[in-house]
């Protein structure tokens, strides 16, 4: 299957802004030989901070559908509610996505589903902000029954309570499963909001192709570090290009179930990893304060909290085992490093 290519700003600042975008677009998939097929930009922002920009609103739709009509690439905008379809039909907008805010609320989505029952236009639906396939499958099964034809799944990544070097943790089994469970629904990433920053995207962007996903969904402003919304995470047009271009296309999903099990491990160790390095700093924090009160580093009662922690699977015993001399490991070093 073809991959499914979408760029274009995170936000409609200005009709400039747009149409310069695009024409740097048009000029690079020209020059690299490569395809566009939608160009992306969010009308109506729903931001966490009420003073952040949150878009050039309606005013918006008529630079996009310029943009449509002078470079031959649909547009999609994001909606939250059904009043946004509309002004997207009379604007002759070819996509719609539903963004992660409102994706984790059914209501909101079935109200969206129904204002574009029988309609022409492609639906695409991110994940929701909560790790929940559910809600995810629920909602694209909304955009089914209202006779969509063309319906994409987004997988954008889910905020995660743990630090993480990417701004979404992205949790690569959900997606996975849910090619599982609907293996002719086209499934695209957005490397963009996972990592949330520029450094990580084309990393992430080939670990999705070989993941399997269907194509890419990549913010790209013509000047980063002059938008108005997520500047650390927009690509220039040029980086685009080369990031498509290089992209290894070859997958390696012929057994989809063992692709699922490997990145559920990868979840898992991601965790770990993280976690442990967690703990570390916080024996840290911890030694500065018993150095600050004379406390001895040694506490064995404390210890013995720790060990009933992870002894919570005593009936596999080999297991058992491990957490025994892993446990002794752990706590030989965090003596050393409050040393
Ligand atoms: C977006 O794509 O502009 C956006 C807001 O994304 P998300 O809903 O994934 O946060
Ligand atoms: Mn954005």
């Amino acid at each position: 299957m073809e991959r499914i290519w979408i760029a274009g700003p995170c936000a409609a600042e200005s009709r400039e802004q747009l149409l310069e975008t695009a024409a740097q677009l048009a000029d690079q998939t020209r020059e690299n030989g490569i395809s566009l097929h939608y160009f992306r930009a969010g009308a109506w922002k729903a931001r966490s901070a009420p003073d952040s920009f949150t878009g050039a609103g309606d005013s918006a739709l008529t630079w996009l559908q310029e943009v449509q009509n002078t470079y031959r690439i649909p547009v999609c905008v994001e909606v939250m509610n059904a009043h946004q379809v509309e002004l997207c039909a009379k604007y002759d907008i070819h996509a719609l996505w539903i963004g992660a805010r409102t994706s984790v609320n059914p209501i909101e989505v079935q109200q969206i589903a129904d204002a574009v029952r029988h309609s022409a236009f492609t639906v695409m639906i991110k994940n929701p902000m909560i790790p929940d396939l559910k809600l995810w499958t629920g909602n694209i099964e909304r955009f089914l029954q209202a006779d969509i034809l063309n319906v994409m799944a987004i997988h954008r990544g889910f905020p995660d309570v743990q630090e993480n070097i990417f701004r979404n943790a992205p949790f690569w089994h959900i997606p996975i499963e849910l090619k599982v469970q609907m293996p002719e629904l086209p499934i695209l990433c957005d490397p963009s909001h996972l990592c949330g920053n520029v450094e990580w995207i084309p990393e992430v962007a080939q670990l999705a192709m070989n993941y399997g996903f269907n194509g890419l969904m990549v913010e790209c402003h013509p000047h980063p570090e002059q938008a108005l919304s997520d500047a650390e995470q927009q690509m220039n047009p040029a980086e685009w290009a080369a990031m498509i271009r290089h992209l290894d296309l070859r997958n390696d999903t012929a057994n989809l179930e063992l692709v699922k099990q490997r990145s559920t491990l990868e979840n898992i160790d991601n965790q770990i990893s993280t976690l442990l390095y967690q703990r570390m700093k916080m024996v840290d924090e911890i030694a500065d304060i018993k150095r600050a009160n004379h406390i001895a580093v040694v506490q064995p009662q404390q210890w013995q909290q720790v060990v009933k922690r992870y002894a919570k699977h005593q009936e596999d015993t080999s297991y058992q085992e491990f957490i025994e001399h892993f446990l002794d490991l752990l706590h030989q070093y965090s003596i050393e490093r409050q040393k």
